[in-house]
């Protein structure tokens, strides 16, 4: 991208916050039947299909085997660098446009509603940021993408229950997933009540190496839900 690219598109980001009538993807402007995505990004986007019966999700469940017990793992895209999943999910995260998550959110759990997911799960918990990070960044990137899903599933999204006491990023620490030791550290139970006895679906962004979400799933488990499942707007690899 030259110079003057890179101009137009931060402008038409900051318009797309105040007025966004143009696709977050490619940076078109929208037809009046196009619904904040254009048509054209919209059928390109990579869906894993993750939800549907005889899906394979090896690149998913193969981060979590022997470690954690999942009742479903789910992601609704496949992140690849230079795809226009990473410039949403780029957007979603940086460019203050949590209306990504929820549109993405929206799409994702209408599909899984009609698969069949309607009466799975209980609730929503989205991975918490902590306190500071999300009061810098204004919301929850994972919480807007919950609750995209709520509202397609039908079901709450709950947000104080579960949250974030540590402010380093966890990415980093990739030998934690092997350690494990101070997760009560890292996340914390606010509310148990609110989570025993649930099918809850924890949502992320995207899962990478996938050591943020195993630590949630571990602190999670001290509250006895019922079961834990997970759902993603991408998986990378
Ligand atoms: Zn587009």
């Amino acid at each position: 991208m030259n110079f003057l690219a890179k101009i137009k598109e931060i402008i038409i980001d900051f318009g797309a916050v105040v007025y966004p009538d143009y696709c977050p993807s490619c940076i078109s402007y929208l037809e009046k039947n196009e619904d904040f995505i254009c048509t054209k990004c919209k059928v390109k986007l990579p869906k894993t299909g993750s939800h549907l019966p005889d899906a394979d999700n090896k690149a998913i469940i193969q981060r979590f085997e022997g470690r954690i017990k999942l009742a479903h793992t789910l992601s609704y895209l496949y992140f690849k660098k230079g795809s226009n999943v990473q410039t949403l999910l780029h957007k979603l995260k940086y460019a203050s446009q949590p209306l990504i998550g929820e549109k993405l959110g929206l799409w994702y759990g209408t599909e899984l509603y009609e698969q069949g997911f309607k009466d799975v799960f209980d609730i929503i918990v989205p991975v918490p940021l902590h306190a500071l990070r999300q009061k810098k960044r204004g919301y929850n990137q994972s919480e807007a993408f919950g609750k995209g899903l709520a509202q397609g599933l039908d079901i709450p999204q709950i947000t104080h229950a579960f949250v974030r006491t540590q402010y380093t990023d966890t990415q980093t620490k990739k030998q934690r997933m092997e350690r494990a030791d101070n997760v009560e550290n890292i996340f914390q139970i606010e509310d148990a009540n609110a989570l025993k006895n649930k099918h809850i679906l924890l949502v992320d962004d995207v899962v990478t190496t996938g050591a943020t979400l195993f630590e949630c799933v571990l602190s999670l488990e001290k509250a006895q839900p019922k079961s834990i499942s997970i759902a993603t707007i991408a998986v990378a690899g």
